[in-house]
Parts: C-alpha cells; structure tokens; sequence
C-alpha cells in the first residue's frame, strides 16, 4: 500500500520526498520498519492462482490415449465381455491418477525452489546498512542499489551517480534510461518519470540511494513483476522426444490390434467379437499411457537432487542440456576462488595513506558488499585506520562507479586540508583500479613524501611491482589520487599512491571438480576480467593447465582481451577448437559473448557462468547460462537457467553429473517398457503360429501391464546417477532418445527372452501334465469355442498362471538388468514396485476369488523353480550380451552410455 501524499512524489524533492514517507537520511528505526511491516504486509506478489486440482485430474482421464482407452473399455462391455471392460476402465483410472500424482509432485517440487532464493537488499535502517530479503520491505526504506540489482519495489530516487535504468521488462525498450533524483515539474508515468524506478526494472549502471514508496501489490507493475516469478515450465527436448515416442508407440500399438483382429478371424477362426476383445487387449497392453508424466516427474526430481547439491534450475529443459556440455567457460573470482579476499601485501612508499585512500575508495561497508571493497577495507583497520570515522570526516562529494570497461572507481572527497596529505588541499579525488590502466592515467607518483614526475623507468618498477605480485595469484588494484582546485572528478593526471595486493585462495574441491571435468570430456575455459598473470597463477593452483600425459606439446595459453580483438573469426575458432586449458584475462563481457558464439559455432554445447550486468547476452546466449547467487547480480540471475546458490564451481559438475544421469535413466525405462510389451502380444502370436491355445487372456496381460509401467519403471527412472555417468564423453545434443542399439535391446534382447520364457513356461505345464506341442494344437480348438473339459480347462488356468509368473518374474531380472550396474541399493520406487508385482502375482493365483476372475490356478509345486529360474535368466543374458560384445568390439563399449 502506498503512503498516501498531498503531491505525486516525483513532484518531492529529496528531502520533501523522506519526509512525505516518514523517513530520514538514516532510513527507518527498526520498531517503526516492524510496524510498518504489519501494517503493509511484506514485499511479495499474492501467489498466482493455479488451476483447479479436480480440473488437472481431468486433463489425465481426457487426453487421447485416455480417451482410446475409455472406448476400448465401451467396446469389450458391448463385445459382451463387461469384466473385461471395467477392468480397462480401471487401468484408464489407475493410471491417470498415477500421472495426477506425478504431476502435482513434480509441480510442488519445483515450486518449492522458488522459494529457496529470495533478492537480498540493502537496506539503511536505523543509520546503519544491512542486508534484508526484498520481501522486508516496508514504504519510507531507503535502499542502495548498485548496477546489476533488480528494483524490489517502486521506489524514489534519492541520491544517484551516473544511475541508469533498464526498464525493458515493463516497457520492451532495452536502451539505459538516464535517472536522477532532481524534482520533476509536473507527475508523469513512473516508467517515464526521471527520478522513479518501478519495481521489476533493473539498474543497468551507476548507482544511488533510492526510498521505497510502495510495495507488493500496490507497485505499479505487480502484474508484470509477477510474470518473470517461478520456474519457467516450457517443455523441454526430452518431453517432446518422449511425447514423439508415446506417438510412435501408439501407433504401433494400433496397428497391432488391428492386425491381431484380422488375423485372430481369418487364420485362426476365433469369433469376431472375441477377436475384437483380443486386439483391444493388445493395443491396451502396448499403449505407453504412463511415459510422460514419469518423463516429467523424473526431471523434477533431478531438479531437486540439484537443489540439495545447491543448483536451482530456473529452465526445466537445462536439466538435459547439462547432460551433453561439452565446454563449460567459467569465471575466476568467486568461482574458482572462495571469494573470501584479505589484503597480503602493499607497495608504495606511505603504507597509512595508501590504505586510506583506497579504503575511502569503496562503497562497502566493513562486512557488506563487494569482496575486493571489503578486503581493503578490513586490511586497512588492521592497520589502524577506522574506515567509518575517516569517511565521515572527508566526506564524498561525487563518484565516478566501477565499471568492468573502465576497470576504475573513482570519487571526490572533501579533503579539507586533512594533513595526512602534505600540501593544502580541499578537494581530493581517490582512484582504484586494475594497475595497467591506471598508470596510464598518473602523470606523477608518491615517491618518498613528495610528488614525483613518472618516467619511463619509474613506470618499468611499476609494472614489475604488479607482475611479482600477481605471479603469486594476487589481485593487484593501483591506488591514485589528485589533489584538485575544482569540486570535479578527472581520471587524468593522477598521482599513483602505490599497489595493493588481495589474495582469494581457491575453492576447496575446484581441483577435483576440474580433474573431473578433464576425464568427462569437457573442456574448462577460464573467463576472467582480472589480470593475466594473476589468472595463469590462480589457473595453475587448481590444476586447470595440467597437461594431461598424452599431449607433449600444448602451450599454455593467457588470451588477453586485447589479443582477443585483433583475431578474426576464423582465427578465434581454429583456436578454440584445437587447444583446451585455455585462460582468457582482461575480457569485456561483450567479449565473452563472441567465445560463447564462436564455442557455439564449433558445434559445442556451451555452459556459461556470469554474475555481472554485462554478463546476461552471454549467459542467454549460451546453451545453460549459469548466475551466480550469492556475488550476483540480480540481473544475472534473470538471464540464467541455473543458480549456483554458493556460487561454486564443483556444483557445475555435479549438475552435469545429474543431467548426465537423467539422460540414461530414461533410456533404461524406455527399454524395460518396451521390453515388456513384447512379451505381453508373445502369447498371441504363438498362438497364430503354432496355432496352440493363447497362453495369456487380455485380462491377465492388463494385469502385468499396470504391475509393470507404474513404480517399477519410475524406480528405474528416479534412480540416482551412477558412478560411473562422468567417465565418457559427453552426449551428442542431437542423438535421439530412442536409437536402434536400444530398440534391438528392447524388443529383440529382452522382450522376446521374456516372451520366450512366458510361453516355456506355458508350454512346461501341459507337458508336466502329458501333453506335447501335437496334442496342444488338437485341444487348441476345443479351448478357443469353450467345449473344453473341466480338466482341460484346469490345466490351461495352470499354464496361463505359470506363463505370467515367467513374465512377472523375467521383468523383476529385467528391471534389475536395466538398472545401472555401479549402483550399490535399488531406488526405493522400485524395490516397492517389484514386492508389489510379485506379491499381485502370488495374490492373483493362489487367493480363489481373484483366480476365479482372472482364470487362473495354483501353480503346482513342482512348477515353482521355473519361476525362480525367470528371475535371473535376464540378469545372466545380459551377463553374457555384454561379455560378448567386448568379445566382439573390445572393452569400451558400453552398454547403456
Ligand atoms: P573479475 O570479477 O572477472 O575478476 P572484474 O570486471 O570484476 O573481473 O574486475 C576487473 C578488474 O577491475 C580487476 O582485476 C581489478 O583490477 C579491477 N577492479 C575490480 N573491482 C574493483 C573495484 N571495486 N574498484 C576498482 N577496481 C576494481
Ligand atoms: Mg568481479
């Protein structure tokens, strides 16, 4: 709600503006911020309001395959077979409530970790600067905001420099819009008027002090903020490559009806109606009704994995694009490195002065803001300066913000003859910047208490100074200051105060992760604005240049961004694609846009990290665009599909692993799916070509079915990655899901072992019972028009029983052989999945009443050992396939990759 005032606060000045919303230059008391907060309510959007559940539930029962499935139902009742028909209707009902189930766990999943990342904001609140989530925000808070950070709420200029808004997410005009805090003359639109900045736009450069003058809903752009809130949700490959699947299958599965209807008629004289009950068994069997919705579950529960590893997933789809990164370019600061910086070690002749200079050169504060900022800052208290005091006695008068271009801050201080500085002074500008750049800019140094011409030696020492310590991995910032006569800020003519070195080690596990990168194929490319020689040594601690042993000769390569602009196109690609280990320092980030799009053009699948404003074209245009959560900027984070919540780099590498993993655990249901399709339309075509009595009645093949797409393959799909998924290269992006190595594994591997096991076992019971292939076709007949004997008919309800335990059993070794083999416990869903079929199984043959239903007789004992046999069978085939083939192509090729 906003603060209601007499005249549109763009109309305020300032002062009037802080007044008008009860606030002061020190921002608000925290008792006033708390009952402002109850009063208010907190900062955020009411939640969007989400489609109905019994609607949702609805979408499964009505979708095509759905609704093919409720007519085969209405069909089998009409053929005069109603038992039959419920029992279709149930799998429509059974499964569509499973696919509900999948959903909505995948939908909580995944807005569960919208939660997990709330925009911090700094906030003034009783004098001092502290960090609160935006959603603390009352009306009358005065914020610093800083390029990069996304506006959480409508808010007032107050103070700015060289603040510039990007407001493209309101208005689509991505041009920086100048902003200042003078008055305006009359109220204008707030995504038009000069000193306001709507909630949901960004600063693109610069910075100010801004007070909020309302908040959640009450912001002008509550609707459209709304928009970028929450996962995005737009399908990804594997969906719409599974969804092709289910197609394909489908279709398959309706041409087999119809071929079984027809040939159940003519060759083997079976009623037509019984036949059309037939084939609509068939195509119920064969109709992947499940895949889907497990796709889609499987996902989100990656999703989560990542989340607990600290990997939110902004994009769905990145989870399978991170499967096939082949190059990851990352950032140096904070990523390799702790981005915990302390100050090592100085140069210059006056160390108190040089700190102080440079700690007046920061906008953090001791413990808040930027880490280069905060180092200086607490190197220079230990050294005795008090940061606080000293900026409260020079006061600032203007600033000149960093940017990574200009590789320069600078600010105007009130010097007021401060005596630290020799000569009488009453306005003092102070610079930091990167080294190389700065001393282009000094005219003189501080040289033993007096101001000294630079010369060409003098600049040599400089240099030197920089290159020891950077050579030690250091950050190397020059400090520089100019006494002036006019209140102005010049980066010109200064004179260079000395050097400061801050060290950030690198992260612990940034070495193992690289190594591991190295053995899963994918090239790790450094991307730093830092200094050359302080990347190549930082490159070097973490293993990132170590040659591996077959390469003799491959230079390491430091690309500076100047190098980088005097290649061509076709020069930069020859490099990148013959040489890995490579370091790119000094880098616009327009020039880290040209490698991701050269990278791209090399047919390699790019994954970017970035945390700055200038980083958001990269991180879009790269295939996963990674932003970092704790140093990023908002506007980073905007731009990416995955946030690094602790900004390391090893958490890439486990995404990748959990990418990598999701790829092949649903390769590994689709085969057992298929797989056991085959052996529930076995029955039938044994019985067209032998012309013996179908061993399974549709029934029965329905009742497998349920027991197999449901847990067992979502078991198999939720299992985690395996050990090994980081031992091969990547994944081409463009192999298909469903590829021929895995169709011959499903339907002629395992699909016809498991047929061919169902009908032994089928054929084994008449044979224990006397009965050879020539007296089964005589009786064949006599089964088919039900003028079978009671004891005939007993032996059939034996031998159905036995040939759905061999395909019950056989999917359990399937199941088992289809799960990855580095894999100590099996996922939980498939555990349940597997004691639930086979105790269906025992349940439908042994408990009278279910029998009775699905014709069906105890097994007899001495039949039981068959079963057992069916569970390894698959197991020890498979054993014996893959020995085979390493046999045949050598050890390397695997057999699920
Ligand atoms: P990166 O984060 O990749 O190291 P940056 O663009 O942040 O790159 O920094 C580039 C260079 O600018 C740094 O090497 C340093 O010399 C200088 N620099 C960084 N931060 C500041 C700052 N706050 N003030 C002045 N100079 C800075
Ligand atoms: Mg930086």
């Amino acid at each position: 709600m906003a603060v209601p005032a007499a005249q549109p606060i763009s109309c305020l000045s300032p002062e009037q503006a802080l007044l008008a919303l009860g606030s002061s230059p020190a921002g608000l008391g925290s008792l006033e911020a708390n009952l402002r907060l109850a009063h208010f309510g907190p900062n955020c959007l009411p939640p969007q309001r989400h489609r109905p559940l019994i609607l949702r539930l609805g979408d499964q029962l009505t979708h095509f395959m759905a609704l093919l499935l409720w007519a085969a139902g209405a069909m089998a009742i009409v053929a005069g077979t109603p038992s039959l028909g419920w029992a279709i209707w149930g799998v429509v009902l059974i499964n569509g409530l499973f696919s509900f189930w999948q959903d909505f766990q995948a939908e909580r999943t995944l807005a569960a970790l919208t939660a997990v990342l709330p925009q911090h904001v700094r906030v003034w609140r009783q004098g001092l600067m502290t960090q609160l989530p935006s959603d603390a925000l009352v009306p009358g808070d005065l914020l610093e905001l800083e390029a990069g950070d996304q506006v959480p709420a409508d808010c007032r200029v107050i103070e700015a420099s060289a603040l510039s808004l990007n407001a493209s997410l309101l208005t689509g005009e991505a041009l920086p819009l100048a902003r200042g805090s003078a008055a305006l003359a009359q109220q204008r639109n707030p995504s038009e008027a000069a000193n306001l900045l709507p909630a949901g736009t960004c600063v693109a450069a610069g910075r100010c002090q801004a007070l909020v003058y309302a908040t959640g809903a009450e912001t002008e752009f509550a609707q459209v903020a709304h928009l970028s809130a929450g996962i995005e949700r737009s399908p990804s490959t594997l969906e719409v490559q599974v969804g092709r699947i289910v197609r394909t299958v489908t279709g398959i599965a309706l041409s087999l009806g119809a071929i079984a209807f027809l040939a159940g008629i003519t060759l083997v004289g079976v009623p037509p109606l019984e036949s059309l009950v037939f084939s609509i068994g068939i195509i119920v069997a064969n109709v992947p009704e499940g895949l889907l919705p497990t796709v889609t579950l499987v996902l989100a529960l990656a999703v989560k994995r990542m989340a607990r590893e600290r990997a939110l997933v902004r994009r769905l789809s990145a989870v399978e694009t991170l499967g096939c990164v082949s190059v990851i370019c990352t950032d140096k600061t904070g990523t390799l490195t702790a981005n915990a910086m302390t100050l090592q070690d100085t140069w210059g002749s006056d160390r108190p002065l040089l700190l102080l200079m440079a700690s007046l050169c920061c906008n953090a504060s001791l413990n808040v803001g930027d880490p280069t900022e905060t180092a200086l800052l607490q190197g220079a208290q230990r050294n005795g300066i008090d940061p606080d005091q000293e900026r409260q006695r020079l006061p600032r008068l203007q600033e000149l913000p960093f940017d990574s271009a200009r590789r320069l801050m600078s600010v105007l201080l009130h010097w007021q003859n401060d005596r630290r500085w020799p000569l009488p002074c009453t306005w003092m500008q102070c610079s930091k910047g990167a080294p190389v750049e700065l001393l282009e800019r000094c005219s003189h140094w501080w040289h033993a208490g007096v101001m000294t011409p630079l010369t060409a030696p003098e600049r040599d020492l400089v240099h030197a100074a920089n290159n020891v310590m950077a050579r030690q991995g250091y950050r190397v910032l020059a400090i520089a200051c100019r006494p002036c006569d006019q209140p102005q800020i010049e980066e010109q003519q200064l004179v260079l105060m000395g050097l400061v070195g801050l060290y950030d080690p690198p992260r612990p596990g940034v070495h193992q992760a690289i190594t591991a990168c190295h053995k899963a194929g994918i090239k790790v490319t450094m991307v730093t604005g830092d200094y050359g020689l302080t990347a190549e040594a930082i490159a070097r601690q973490i293993g990132l240049l170590d040659t591996p042993a077959h390469a003799q000769h491959d230079p390491v390569r430091v690309i500076n961004g100047s190098d980088l602009a005097r290649l061509s196109d076709a020069q930069l690609r020859q490099l990148l694609k013959f040489r890995s280990r490579l370091v790119f320092a000094r880098m616009a980030p327009e020039q880290k846009l040209r490698l991701v799009k050269s990278y791209k053009a090399l047919g390699e699948v790019v994954a970017v990290t970035g945390d700055g404003v200038n980083d958001a074209p990269a991180l879009r245009a790269a295939d996963v665009g990674i932003a970092m959560g704790r140093s990023g900027t908002d506007v980073a984070r905007e731009a990416a599909d995955i946030v690094l919540v602790d900004d390391n780099f090893a958490t890439i590498i486990s995404a990748v692993r959990h990418g990598r993993g999701v790829y092949q655990n649903i390769r590994r249901f689709l085969l057992y799916i298929l797989a056991s399709n085959v052996a529930e339309v076995a029955p039938f075509f044994t019985m067209l070509v032998l012309r013996i009595p179908a061993a399974l009645t549709v029934l029965q093949i329905l009742a497998v079915d349920l027991g197999t797409d449901l847990l067992p393959a979502l078991g198999l799909g939720a299992e985690p990655p395996e050990t090994t998924v980081m031992e091969g290269l990547p994944r081409r992006r463009d192999q298909p899901l469903l590829d021929r190595q895995l169709l011959e594994q499903a339907y002629l591997f395992f699909g016809l072992l498991e047929g061919i096991l169902a009908m032994l076992g089928y054929g084994l019971t008449w044979w224990s019972h006397g009965l050879g292939l020539a007296q089964l076709q005589l009786v064949a007949p006599d089964l088919l028009h039900h003028r079978a004997t009671a004891a005939l008919l007993m032996i059939q309800h034996q031998a159905s029983a036995v040939a759905l335990g061999s395909i019950v059993c056989a999917q359990v070794g399937t199941a088992l052989a289809c799960r990855g083999r580095s894999r100590r416990r099996p996922h939980l869903f498939l555990l349940i999945g597997i004691s639930l079929e086979l105790v269906a199984f025992c349940a439908l043959q042994g408990w009278p009443v279910l029998a009775q239903t699905f014709q069906m007789a105890p097994i007899p004992s001495q039949l039981w050992w068959w079963l057992l046999l069916c569970i390894p069978a698959p197991l020890l085939a498979d054993q014996i396939r893959i020995a085979w083939r390493s046999y045949r192509h050598g050890p390397s090729q695997r057999s699920l990759a």
